[in-house]
């Protein structure tokens, strides 16, 4: 059942428990937890969910190997344990992925690299996830893409992630416990009155709440201003790291993920991705600007190409490149000198000195999500003491209810009870919207019921779904966020699947 716009009754019409401003992986899932947890909350978000920094990531949920180097045990450990959690919650959209690290001479010794493998392997339990091995690559499958140069290595288990989709499903699960979710609506304004947070908005309309969390992102520091007002009150120091990645023609033979070390002490992943692509990043690099210009700037881009050219056999050259994408960290400045050394862990400020409370989340990885709306849930629980019980650790996310079997086994019943569907139409659905795949195919017998191919796979169908349900508003939403079709389309038909899903969307 779709039902157009979800936006429900006006903000103003009540006073919230919680206002959270941001539609990141932080604010829908402080949102989600939160709703769940019985109280009121209204979230809102100045542009579409994920459209900041959440879905420019490298959509891992990982532990971060490469922060052992820089002592964040308590992050690494809080990390490692999420992944199985994840897995458990969002099966659909989160996966197990195979990571190759091939040792090279003159960086880090073999020795180092085991010890930090090891640590990785009993820092946090493990339930499905493999431990790590030692690879000879000359024989092994995965030394088959990389340069002949690289002898040895070692392969672990992370997991992957598609974060644009964890965001909105958070949001989803945050309406169906009765959140009311905005997106294009940005906070001008906050004051506090009567002991209210009112937070005004871009639209001229107003909404009031007990509490605010500033779940901004990058723009946290912009938010806690507006609440600042003549208040000299300590305000959220970020320090804006950027990350770009490049996405080219899966690399020949590269089904693996591979982790390489870099000349400058970093490390850059080439992860398989979308079926047929191979996405390479990231780097680090100090951002002063607007985080939403963020771009893949020319020198990243050799940057990235040269890592991937000293370590695969096949060259990749610029010519190559399909997409490229950006993001900014929102990091807590901890006074490091170099970009890449700044802690990736997070750090949340209650700040009670306006009469009401307002919370600033300060960095936040997209693993590390689900714990940190628990830990702010826990700071804001003398204001709401009769809030509900952590709840999230076991309660799967929309479609991530597959009845307790495996997305493989899972995956397969679906094929069989479908016959008249390719199954790779059926894969490709089934990993956006796990058991709520039926909102989408509803009683299709074959791929023609669901309406013509509007590019990259897209159908009426599944658009109308994702403007009911998944509030998509423009082209980009649907093409680069809510799905990656846009890498499906060829550039040259780009411009009519715009033209096609603008009017799909009721926008034409
Ligand atoms: P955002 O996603 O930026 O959300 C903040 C939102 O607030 C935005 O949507 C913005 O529009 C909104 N907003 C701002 N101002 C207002 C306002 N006035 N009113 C209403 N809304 C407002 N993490 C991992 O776990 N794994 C990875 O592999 C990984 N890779 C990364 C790679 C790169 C290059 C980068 C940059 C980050 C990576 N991260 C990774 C970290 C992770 O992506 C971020 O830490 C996380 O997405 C931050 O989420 P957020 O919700 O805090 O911010």
């Amino acid at each position: 059942m779709l039902r157009a716009g979800r936006q429900g009754a006006r903000l103003s019409d009540k006073v919230f428990d919680l206002l959270v401003i941001g539609g990141g992986i932080n604010g829908c899932g402080i949102a989600a937890d939160a709703a769940g947890r019985g109280l009121n909350v209204a979230l809102v978000e100045a542009g579409d969910l994920a459209g900041g920094t959440s879905s420019a990531s490298s959509k891992l949920i990982h532990g971060g190997l490469r922060y052992l180097e820089q002592y964040e045990f308590r992050l690494v450990r809080e990390a490692l344990a999420e992944r199985e959690t994840l897995l458990a919650k969002a099966p659909h959209v989160v996966w197990p992925m195979r990571f190759v690290l091939p040792h090279v001479d003159g960086m880090r010794p073999a020795w180092m690299l085991r010890a930090g493998l090891f640590l990785y392997d009993h820092l946090a339990a493990r339930r499905t996830l493999g431990g790590s091995h030692r690879l000879v690559l000359e024989r092994d499958q995965a030394g088959r893409p990389l340069s002949p140069s690289l002898k040895t290595g070692f392969s672990y288990w992370d997991c992957w992630v598609d974060d644009a989709r964890l965001v909105v499903l958070n949001a989803i699960a945050a309406r169906e416990a009765g959140a009311s979710v905005r997106t294009r609506m940005p906070v001008t304004a906050l004051k506090v009155e009567a002991g209210l947070w009112t937070a005004r908005l871009g639209d001229g309309g107003e909404v009031a709440a007990r509490a605010v969390v500033n779940a901004a992102g990058p723009w946290a520091e912009a938010v806690a201003r507006l609440a600042l007002g003549p208040r000299n009150a300590p305000s959220p120091k970020l320090r804006l790291v950027k990350g770009s990645h490049i996405v080219v023609p899966r690399v020949s033979g590269a089904e693996d993920a591979y982790i390489f070390q870099t000349r400058d002490g970093r490390v850059v992943f080439a992860l398989p991705f979308e079926e047929r692509f191979t996405l390479i990043g990231t780097t680090d690099v100090a951002f002063d600007g607007d985080p939403r210009d963020a771009e893949a700037s020319a020198p990243e881009i050799d940057y990235l190409l040269g890592v991937a050219n000293a370590m695969f056999a096949t060259p990749v050259s610029r010519g190559d490149i399909v997409w490229t994408f950006a993001g900014v960290r929102p990091l807590d400045d901890d006074g490091s000198e170099v970009a890449s050394a700044v802690s990736r862990d997070y750090r949340l400020d209650l700040d009670t000195g306006a009469g009401a409370p307002l919370l600033h989340v300060i960095g936040g990885k997209i693993t590390t999500y689900r714990r940190l709306a628990e830990h702010a849930l826990d700071l804001l629980a003398p204001t709401f003491p009769n809030m509900g019980r952590a709840f999230t650790a076991s309660a799967p996310l929309p479609g991530g209810d597959l009845g307790g079997q495996t997305f493989d086994v899972w995956f397969g019943a679906l094929c069989r009870g479908h016959p008249g569907f390719e199954r790779a139409t059926l894969h490709r659905l089934a990993r956006r919207y796990g058991a709520r795949i039926t909102h989408i195919v509803g009683d299709a017998k074959s791929e023609a019921d669901l309406g013509a191919d509007l590019g990259g796979g897209l159908t009426a169908r599944e658009i109308a779904y994702l403007k009911a349900e998944e509030w998509a508003v423009t082209p980009d939403d649907v093409l680069w966020r809510r799905t990656k079709a846009g890498l499906h389309v060829a550039p040259e038909r780009r411009g009519a699947a715009v033209d096609a899903i603008s009017q799909a969307l009721g926008r034409g």
